[in-house]
């Protein structure tokens, strides 16, 4: 594929950065900086997914049938570039970037038309109930019952790990539907409407940085009607590892990989090192700071590379395992870096200043604030959605055949 813009291409990026610049406030910039990791403040993402749905741009990736803006792999790159690097909220999507894709590969029309409108205009969020204590990476031992009654299952069971639940109003997730077959053959896939019910029980987990990302959920005889389950009964091992895909391959790590780097090099420009000299001046940092920008580079590529299949109405298949693993390898790498780069000034925990209007000042510089947080949130990269590990024995079997 050709990255040169083309004159259509440059106008485009023109017209983003304008977007950008008319509807991008100072809040919304602030509160993206002051987001560690996955979930940024939840009012003001849906506030900012709203002016996004105004424009028709909330879904990038979305086909123009379903709502989205039908761009190309051009235009998603330059529209992720763009806000990545005038700091714009993130932060996890499910509905956006796994329940869309999975509706359009297996929902039924009812489904589609039901539950995508609301994920655009950002009136329904939803969350991932996958992961259980003890079921992981081996996710096809999850345990989580929906015994069948009538229309409806009853399920019971817990979810661990549930990133937002705590901000959810849906849940999508998979339960047991034939405990007696072989596992991965006894599992149904299904979106959980009234997140809400009676029976939903939801405890907070507190990451290491501090914040609440994660929760554990606790399922007592919540019922569920069965048209809500995607796919047929016992089929939703196939639909959950379709939905995997995009779950690692969606991110658009390349460009806020580049945007975390040439963060790292504003702070190495002002931080000095040892012998007095700019940090980014110093031989042994330069180093670092060029070998991280070759794989950021190389994360990029092969972005384009799982763009450019999707385009042409592929799935991305391994490719997601690899950027997932290199994209989170790097941006540990980075933060790693950045609490090198700001010293002692990495200690200090400092959870009053991370507010939005907080009067409490930051220790030390104000580019110190969010180091140790992101380098603490950026741990868990190599877990969820799959482990580093397990994605390298997908690409073993699925790449090199072995
Ligand atoms: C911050 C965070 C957010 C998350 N959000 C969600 C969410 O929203 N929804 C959800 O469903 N889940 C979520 N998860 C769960 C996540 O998907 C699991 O933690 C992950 O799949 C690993 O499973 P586990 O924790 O059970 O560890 P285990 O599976 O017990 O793994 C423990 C260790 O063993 C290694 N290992 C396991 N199996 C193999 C193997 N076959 N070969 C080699 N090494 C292996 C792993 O790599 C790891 O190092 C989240 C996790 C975190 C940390």
């Amino acid at each position: 594929m050709d990255l040169n813009f083309t004159a259509k291409d440059a106008a485009f990026r023109d017209e983003v950065r304008s977007f950008l610049n008319e509807n991008l406030t100072d809040e919304l910039k602030a509160h993206a900086r002051l987001t560690p990791g996955i979930l940024a403040d939840h009012d003001l993402r849906v506030a900012w997914l709203k002016i996004l749905h105004k424009r028709g741009w909330s879904a990038p990736s979305w086909p123009k049938e379903y709502g989205g803006p039908g761009w190309n792999v051009m235009q998603r790159f330059i529209w992720a570039s763009e806000c990545a690097a005038a700091g714009a909220p993130t932060g996890s999507n499910m509905g956006l970037s796994m329940v869309g894709p999975t509706l359009m590969g297996h929902g039924t029309d009812e489904q589609r038309k039901k539950y995508m409108p609301p994920i655009l205009s950002g009136d329904d969020w939803w969350c991932q109930g996958y992961s259980e204590p003890g079921s992981g990476s081996d996710l096809a031992s999850l345990q989580c019952r929906a015994v069948s009654d009538g229309d409806d299952y009853i399920i019971n069971g817990t979810k661990l790990w549930t990133t937002g639940a705590h901000i959810a109003n849906r849940m999508f997730c998979l339960v047991r539907t034939d405990p007696d077959a072989k596992k991965q053959e006894g599992i149904s896939f299904i979106l959980i409407e009234d997140f809400e019910a009676k029976g939903i029980k939801i405890d907070p987990i507190i990451t290491l940085a501090g914040d609440h990302e994660v929760n554990q959920v606790f399922f007592d005889d919540v019922r569920v009607p069965k048209a809500n389950r995607v796919g047929a009964e016992n089929n939703g091992w196939t639909v959950a590892k379709y939905l995997l895909e995009f779950e690692r391959g969606g991110a658009a790590h390349g460009a806020h990989l580049r945007n975390s780097l040439n963060k790292l090099k504003v702070i190495a420009s002002t931080e000095h090192s040892d012998d007095g000299s700019k940090l980014i001046d110093d031989p042994a940092f330069q180093r670092k700071l060029n070998e991280t920008d070759i794989e950021v580079t190389a994360v990029e590529y092969t972005e384009h590379r799982i763009m450019s299949q999707l385009s042409n109405g592929q799935n991305p298949g391994a490719a997601a395992s690899m950027i997932k693993l290199r994209g989170s390898d790097t941006s540990q790498k980075i933060t790693e870096l950045g609490v090198e780069a700001i010293g002692y000034y990495a200690t200090p925990h400092v959870m009053e200043a991370r507010s939005w209007g907080s009067n409490v000042p930051p220790v030390g510089p104000d580019h110190a604030l969010m180091v140790m947080p992101k380098y603490l949130n950026t741990r868990a990269m190599t877990i969820f959605g799959g482990s580093n590990e397990v994605q390298r024995n997908i690409m073993a079997k699925a790449v090199l055949g072995l």
